[in-house]
């Protein structure tokens, strides 16, 4: 049997190979390998498909959220609430900022951060919310703004892995103080190697951006704030330039196959596995269903026996981590994203994913659990 991967991001070098192999080729001609024409560029042209005024670009989705908070003044003393069931990157960023991250419990039906949770979380120390966009969908942005609004907090997104998604009509990473994006490989619009975006319409905060991003220095050698060097190279500024024209395309490809999915495993009728809420604006970066009775993980090394190699994402919720025993959160704390942790499985899910092989995802599912 052939292998079905969790992703396969060689597919589009298959696809637009021609046209990245000549960007890329220009760009090691030209000798502009920092910044120039490609990185400003795209740098317009990811903000117009955004609709935001400045697009920043730098160097990781992880970069991004960082500058972000540190754009905001976030630091030292601060509370940033966030979800407890994310890419550690999220809280790290921000910690990293010498503030406090401060997790709220998911919803099920979403897995993302459940805002009714938020007001209860506000301390006087809070200063910003940071909502995930997880798998390609948008959390409630109505409700979360509102709360943001009334107790003056600014709010970062997470859109490492939603890029193109909308909530009621509006572009996430368009919605908050700063949008930050990531173009990992794997990621909606990924790279060919690391790369991130911060999305903003305030002028000042998009100023700060970019002088945070080269060493805090509006002027070469002159210096305002400590900061960093997170720059997006120019091969990769001009292969995602290529790529960009495409992203809706992939979205779309993505959405059929969730349906797909959806149906397929509806008529396989597998009273043990759930499959993921339906969400038209879902970017479905991922196609994560729950599987109960504690069989997930013998779930997935069946289904890698048969050559369907499937990912956890997450295994371990983040207020449970290591890392973080210094914050005193304990096991029970956040019951939705701890019994999420022990049930979702995410399905192989990338643009060209094949309807056969989505066939034989769902049949080898229905014998395993049968
Ligand atoms: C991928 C990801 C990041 C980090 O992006 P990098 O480009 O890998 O640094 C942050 N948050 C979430 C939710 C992610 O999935």
């Amino acid at each position: 049997m052939n292998k079905i991967p969790p992703f396969d991001v060689s597919q589009q070098y298959q696809q637009i190979g021609d046209r990245l192999n000549k960007a890329a080729l220009e760009v090691l001609a030209s000798g502009q390998y920092i910044g120039g024409q490609a990185v400003s560029q795209f740098e317009t042209e990811f903000a117009q498909y955004i609709g935001s005024n400045h697009g920043i670009a730098c160097n990781s989705g992880t970069d991004a959220l960082y500058l972000a908070l540190r754009a905001l003044d976030i630091g030292e003393g601060a509370e940033v609430i966030t979800s407890p069931f994310t890419f550690f990157a999220s809280a790290e960023t921000i910690s990293m900022t010498g503030a406090k991250p401060v997790f709220i419990d998911i919803e099920a039906h979403s897995f993302n951060m459940n805002v009714d949770l938020i007001e209860a979380a506000i301390t006087e120390r809070t200063k910003a919310i940071m909502p995930v966009h997880l798998f390609g969908r948008s959390v409630d942005m109505t409700k979360l703004m509102a709360i943001a609004k009334k107790h003056n907090l600014y709010v970062i997104e997470d859109c490492a892995q939603a890029t193109g998604a909308t909530f009621d009509g509006q572009k996430v990473g368009n919605i908050g103080d700063v949008g930050c994006f990531s173009f990992y490989p794997t990621k909606n619009l990924g790279g060919c190697g690391d790369g991130g975006m911060m999305t903003t319409n305030n002028p000042e905060v998009a100023r700060k951006l970019h002088i945070l991003r080269e060493h805090g220095s509006p002027k070469r050698y002159y210096h305002e704030y400590i900061g960093m060097n997170s720059r997006l190279d120019a091969l990769q500024a001009a292969l995602l330039q290529v790529k960009l024209p495409y992203l809706d395309k992939w979205n779309d490809q993505r959405r059929e196959i969730s349906d797909r999915y959806t149906h397929l495993l509806k008529d396989a009728n597998i009273p043990k596995l759930v499959s993921p809420h339906y969400c038209a604006s879902s970017v479905w970066n991922q196609y994560t269903v729950c599987i109960g009775d504690g069989q997930r993980d013998q779930v997935q090394a069946q289904l890698r026996e048969q050559n369907i190699i499937t990912m956890i994402y997450y295994p371990l919720p983040l207020h449970l981590q290591e890392v973080y025993r210094y914050l005193n959160y304990k096991k029970g704390d956040f019951p939705v994203t701890e019994d999420i942790c022990d049930r979702v499985l995410s399905l192989p899910m990338f643009p060209e994913l094949r309807e056969e092989q989505q066939q034989r995802v769902v049949s080898t599912l229905q014998n395993i659990l049968k």
